[in-house]
């Protein structure tokens, strides 16, 4: 579904990406994980055409579609901002790391996730609004949202930071995406909460044959959940394996340290 090409990301002509490559498969679970700085976020922004500030792709080539059900092929480091904005969202969702700064304080919860899906439609003509209103209520009961007819109208200082981020798992699958990105979704949280809103959103991508790039720094946590790891160092991937061979049998120096530190 996805096939990174020798990518390389500069900020203000610094590389910061040096020419990585990877791809994933249809329905497959794949995490990056890293220290900070390593380059995790930059790849992502790089995918999704969100590079912050002078942030720019300087060679390679992000090609989405290949065995897609819809088919298109599509180079993303070239593409056009219309072609992006249509991307993001309906075949490319994200979860970001920081719930309160991508909520709007101002917005009810319902209205925000109503919004997603108005923005995301496939059909033309006039939206439906009590269609769109019980469709926002089932996604955020989808999403773990218990009690959310009621939880609808109600504003995000009114969520604690686990409900808020399961409304913005909401958002991001309100596009039906192909493929799901979560940069450190849950790093805000504590283990335990942490924990759950990771094995729902496994589940929810699993029932939906939904692909999931995982980004995190803990490498428990993405072994427990992927199907093959990514290990990035200083802006280059280091070595990329099953959990089982990137815990039991680490090729590279690097991965060793990093086995050897996780707890
Ligand atoms: P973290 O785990 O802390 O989120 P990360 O792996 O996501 O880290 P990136 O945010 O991708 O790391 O940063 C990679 C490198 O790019 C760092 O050296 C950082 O200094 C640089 N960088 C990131 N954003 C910018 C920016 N807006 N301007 C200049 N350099 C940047
Ligand atoms: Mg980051």
């Amino acid at each position: 579904i996805l096939e990174v090409t020798d990518l390389e990301v500069g900020f203000g002509g610094t590389p910061v990406l040096h020419r990585i490559s990877f791809s994933m498969r249809r329905g497959e679970r794949v995490a990056i994980v890293g220290q900070s700085g390593s380059g995790k976020s930059t790849a992502i922004g790089a995918i999704l055409r969100l590079l912050p500030g002078s942030g720019r792709i300087t060679q390679g080539s992000i090609v989405l579609g290949g065995g897609t059900t819809r088919g298109e092929v599509e180079d993303l480091a070239t593409a056009s901002e219309p072609v992006m904005r249509a991307i993001r969202g309906e075949r490319i969702g994200l979860v970001p790391q920081d719930p309160m700064s991508n909520l709007n304080p101002a917005m009810r919860i319902g209205a925000q996730v109503a919004d997603a899906l108005v923005a995301n439609r496939t059909t033309e003509g006039k939206p439906d609004r009590a269609q769109i209103r019980s469709q926002a209520v089932a996604l955020l009961a989808e999403a773990g949202i218990p009690d959310a007819e009621r939880r609808y109208g109600q504003y995000p200082h009114e969520f604690s930071g686990g409900m808020r981020q399961r409304v913005l798992i909401a958002i991001a699958l309100a596009g039906k995406p192909e493929l799901l990105i979560a940069d450190e979704p849950t790093s805000a949280l504590d283990v335990t909460v942490q924990r759950q809103i990771l094995n729902h959103l496994q589940s929810l991508v699993d029932a939906r044959g939904t692909s999931l790039l995982f980004v995190t720094h803990d490498l428990g946590l993405a072994a427990d959940r992927t199907d093959r790891i990514i290990v990035m160092s200083e802006g280059r991937i280091v070595e990329v394996g099953t959990p089982r061979e990137i815990l039991l049998d680490p090729q590279q120096e690097y991965t060793r340290q990093l086995v050897a530190a996780a707890p």
